[in-house]
């Protein structure tokens, strides 16, 4: 087997756990000299570096949230001078002001290091030609992946995102051997290619590296139903780094974290508490080695659950399971909770139907209506009226079945439902103002 990086990767839990607490010590001194935001958080509740003793001892620091970060747009949380910042990204900011992250020349080194790992973790060799289809921009998902893929001796070709006939062309001419994308794109690539007649059986693309949107198991078969090729999971975010953070090995247990470079916790979003491993909650970061931009006890809205357990591929890290959903992705309906991937798991594995889906939320008086707009896998399905009837009310009883909610199904026409080449949107919300 590859291994990227085996002293840090295979480290025994409590070697592992003392490097851990050596970092964070340093981590958290570094923010409190350098970060006046840091530095008024831990006065405010009493808390000097020196008084942490422990890994344990972090739970006493505050949190820090994705607003708190935009509240200090641009630079306001940054902890190293210009002079030494060599990259800026930042994150989507689709719903206000974006989160403005930098890297020092060591910062990059450092993620470099560890998208290098991620894409050996997925099963990626020089001998392979990978294909980003991400975007390169600020966006951090594209230039991540770039240099770790480069890091490795892979061929890479910087596609970015879009132009969905040059992609294919390219699979086709350069032989790609790994597509690099969302889960979204990857099953519209796979969709186009089926539109053009192509069999991907003939292609030498192998392997696929997909992540920054939640997609379930049930997609990740489909994707690999489509495309013929193994689709791997991998887990990252702006304000931490960027992609690297985490990703899965061949055992698909779970996506490894870099725990060498982040410490990652737990905690019930609704009172905060950290979790012991193994239960489900909020994921929090804190950067152990960051230069230019250190978080401490960041709250991500992801909802996962880590495994300490020795994975069988050998590495020691812990690993977080698939992400469940976030925590500002739950839809309350009628009283009931519900996660989109729910949703989703139901409908991929339902015949018939394409998978492409879109969720409507409305408010009619007092009452929550759920209404799931789906696309027929074929437009044979369109013509008997009482088979489209059938097929429907199947979906709307599964439905029942994992939610207990009653939601309206509209059936639509193959293709007819937004494709996206970035990450998706799926959930509509109509009650919120
Ligand atoms: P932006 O803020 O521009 O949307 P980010 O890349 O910072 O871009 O988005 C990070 C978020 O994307 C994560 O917090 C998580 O919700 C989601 N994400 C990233 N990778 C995955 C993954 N593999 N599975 C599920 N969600 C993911
Ligand atoms: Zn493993």
């Amino acid at each position: 087997m590859n291994i990227w990086n085996r002293e840090f990767e295979c480290m025994s839990r409590p070697a592992l756990a003392a490097l851990q607490l050596e970092r964070l010590k340093g981590a958290v001194r570094y923010v409190y000299e350098r970060v006046p935001y840091y530095r008024e958080s831990f006065d405010k509740i009493g808390f000097q570096p020196r008084h942490l003793q422990s890994l344990s001892d972090l739970a006493h620091l505050p949190f820090i949230t994705k607003d708190d970060l935009r509240d200090f747009y641009p630079f306001g949380l940054f902890a190293a001078p210009q002079r030494e910042i060599v990259r800026l990204h930042a994150s989507s900011g689709t719903t206000g002001r974006p989160v403005v992250v930098g890297y020092t020349r060591r910062d990059m080194e450092i993620w470099t290091e560890l998208t290098a790992r991620m894409v050996t973790l997925a099963g990626v060799t020089d001998g392979d030609t990978a294909q980003i289809a991400f975007n390169y921009g600020l966006f951090t998902g594209g230039f991540g992946l770039h240099y770790g893929l480069e890091r490795v001796g892979a061929t890479v070709i910087p596609a970015s995102g879009g132009n969905t006939a040059r992609q294919l062309m390219l699979m086709r001419d350069f032989g790609t051997t790994t597509l690099i994308a969302t889960p979204g794109y990857a099953l519209y690539l796979g969709e186009e290619a089926e539109k053009e007649g192509i069999d991907p059986s003939r292609w030498k693309l192998r392997l696929g590296l997909f992540g920054s949107e939640p997609w379930t198991e049930e997609m990740r078969a489909e994707i690999e139903r489509r495309l013929k090729i193994t689709a791997t999971d991998n887990y990252g975010l702006t304000e931490v780094m960027g992609p690297g953070v985490s990703g899965e090995c061949p055992c698909r247990a779970g996506m490894h974290i870099a725990e060498d470079h982040f410490l990652v916790e737990t905690i019930d979003s609704a009172t905060g508490r950290t979790l012991p491993p193994g239960e489900e909650g909020e994921l929090v970061f804190t950067s152990l080695t960051k230069e230019a931009f250190p978080v401490i006890r960041f709250r991500t809205k992801d909802i996962s659950r880590l495994d300490t357990e020795p994975c069988a591929c050998g590495r020691t890290t812990a690993r977080m399971r698939k992400i469940s959903g976030r925590t500002d992705d739950m839809l309350i309906i009628r009283g009931v909770n519900v996660f989109p991937s729910q949703i989703e798991s139901v409908l991929i594995d339902s015949d018939g139907i394409a998978p492409y889906y879109r969720i409507d939320v409305y408010r009619r008086g007092a009452l929550d209506d759920l209404e799931i707009s789906v696309e027929l896998a074929s437009s044979d399905l369109l013509e008997p009226y009482f088979q489209l009837e059938e097929l429907s009310a199947a979906i709307q009883r599964k439905i029942f079945a994992t939610l207990a909610l009653n939601a309206k199904i509209r059936l639509v026409q193959p293709g007819s439902l937004e494709r996206t080449t970035g990450k998706s949107q799926r959930v509509f919300d109509h009650r919120k103002p």
